[in-house]
């Protein structure tokens, strides 16, 4: 198994070199949509995998052939197939590699942050993401799986002392699932807890490759529109991931990429859609023939229209 790959084109972090610090896999959940397949072994204590040394080895030497082909990197990633606070020298493998000079990322699913020393190693990243799928307990031992002495009360107030200890980026990520978490009851609670522990921004997912337990899919395009609705009505800053992050692109004052680039991360409202289109003096018969393509679809919410990027998940 590689300890060093990419990088690969990110949204969130720009060109990101991942750095899978656990070996597949190791978890303390076992989500029903996990695109890494079942957890072999369910564990929640953390332990050592990988001596610091190795992972700074793998990942100057990946960083070095990287180089050579005149790529760049920004972020160095820990998104393990796994959980990465399972590793007991995490804290250690991050203070090796700031000899590298490149900004820290973890992406955590957060079941260990109610231990002191796990919030103190991700205090330690310049960049933490903590999954969320919902804050009901039934919910979340339908969705994740967890160990089980795992306690979703602890996880919840781990966060909340996290997220206001930490000094760098926290963000978090819920993966949607049709008629599991996504019902305005649960986004609403699930929303009022992330506005409440300070999160600076939400990502909204769907799964985008087989999940480890078929049937389970993402909601259509109406729902992950009203999700973020939602989230939105509550105060919270809010994206969507439910395009490939590498099928996103910068805006280029090309009308067709702009379209694309703004609807892979907010739903478009009609009346923004149409501004857009007059400031670039085309025509609506661009976004009619991106919806006849099939990359966008107009959506209803609240008496208004809504254009989305069409789904990719396998289900929808
Ligand atoms: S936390 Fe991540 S690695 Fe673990 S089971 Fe869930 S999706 Fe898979």
């Amino acid at each position: 198994m590689e300890i060093a790959f990419g990088p690969v084109p990110s949204r969130r972090l720009g060109r990101s070199l991942g750095i899978n610090n656990i070996p597949p896999k190791h978890c303390s959940y076992s989500c029903v949509y996990c695109q890494v397949g079942p957890t072999d072994v369910q564990e929640m204590t953390p332990r050592a995998f990988y001596p610091p040394e190795t992972i700074l080895l793998e990942v100057s030497q990946r960083l070095e052939a990287v180089r050579a082909q005149g790529e760049t990197v920004d972020y160095l990633t820990f998104v393990p197939d796994g959980e990465p606070t399972l590793d007991s020298q995490l804290s250690a493998a991050i203070d090796a590699l700031r000899s590298l000079g490149r900004p820290i990322a973890v992406i955590s699913n957060a079941s260990l942050i109610w231990r002191p020393e796990v919030r103190d190693t991700l205090g330690r990243a310049d960049w933490v993401s903590v999954k969320v799928d919902s804050v009901d307990e039934a919910t979340w031992r339908r969705i994740n799986r967890p160990h089980p002495d795992l306690e979703l009360p602890d996880i919840l107030d781990g966060i909340r002392t996290f997220a206001r200890i930490f000094a760098g980026t926290l963000v978090s990520e819920t993966m949607l699932l049709a008629d599991i978490n996504d019902s305005p009851a649960s986004l609403t609670v699930l929303g009022d807890f992330l506005r409440n522990a300070g999160i600076s921004r939400t990502y909204l997912a769907i799964p985008h490759r087989p999940p480890a337990v078929s049937g389970v899919h993402g909601p259509s395009e109406e729902r992950v529109n009203r999700a973020y609705q939602i989230f939105c009505e509550l105060g919270l800053e809010v994206e969507l991931l439910t395009a490939y992050e590498g099928d996103t692109f910068a805006f280029s004052g090309d009308l067709r990429r702009d379209i694309l680039a703004i609807t892979a991360v907010h739903p478009l409202r009609e009346s923004a859609l149409r501004a857009l289109v007059d400031k670039s003096g085309g025509d609506m018969t661009l976004v009619e023939a991106l919806v006849e393509a099939g990359d966008l679809k107009p959506v209803a919410y609240a008496s208004d229209t809504f254009y989305v990027r069409r789904l990719t998940g396998p289900d929808t």
